[in-house]
């Protein structure tokens, strides 16, 4: 196994000067956990975490698991508020998540397509609602969004399906 790349991993310890930053040399890896995974260390705080793969799903308030829902809830067009009924999580939250999300839409695309089995076509749907529902997105997120999605092209017999 080539293991997990070490470059990616960022400490997630807000209070540490290396918050979020990546390739300043500052994390290690150190030991595996209980299930066997590859842990890793920051030298700047010390602390010590699992492999962040796509570092938006480790959310300080959400687990992994709630953000994919959110992501397939947007996929089948649920609207914050929706989002918020259903899940039980305050808008604000989902709201900041949805930003986090669309700042990160590589990663994120390419993790949902990867490790959750959306397809290409989901993930464009998913990006496209948060567009039109999401006046707030800055141009970082707006640019993310269209990168990813950009280029993509319905086959031309999916165009002409009938109605
Ligand atoms: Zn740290």
């Amino acid at each position: 196994m080539t293991g997990a790349d070490l470059e990616k991993q960022v400490c997630l310890n807000e209070n540490c000067p290396n918050y979020r930053k990546r390739n300043v040399g500052h994390i290690i890896k150190k030991g595996y956990n209980a299930k066997g995974n590859q842990m890793f260390k920051c030298k700047t705080c010390g602390t010590r975490f699992p492999e962040t793969k796509g570092t938006v799903f480790y959310n300080r308030h959400l687990t992994e698991k709630q953000i994919i829902l959110i992501c397939k809830l947007l996929v089948e067009k649920n609207g914050i508020r929706a989002i918020e009924r259903i899940m039980e999580i305050h808008r604000d939250t989902v709201s900041s998540i949805i930003e986090d999300l669309a700042q990160h839409a590589r990663e994120v695309s390419d993790f949902l397509i990867t490790n959750v089995g959306l397809s290409q076509i989901e993930i464009d749907e998913m990006w496209s609602f948060v567009k039109k529902s999401k006046r707030k997105l800055n141009k970082e997120m707006l640019d993310q969004t269209n990168l990813v999605t950009a280029g993509y092209t319905l086959p031309s017999n999916q165009k002409q399906s009938s109605t």
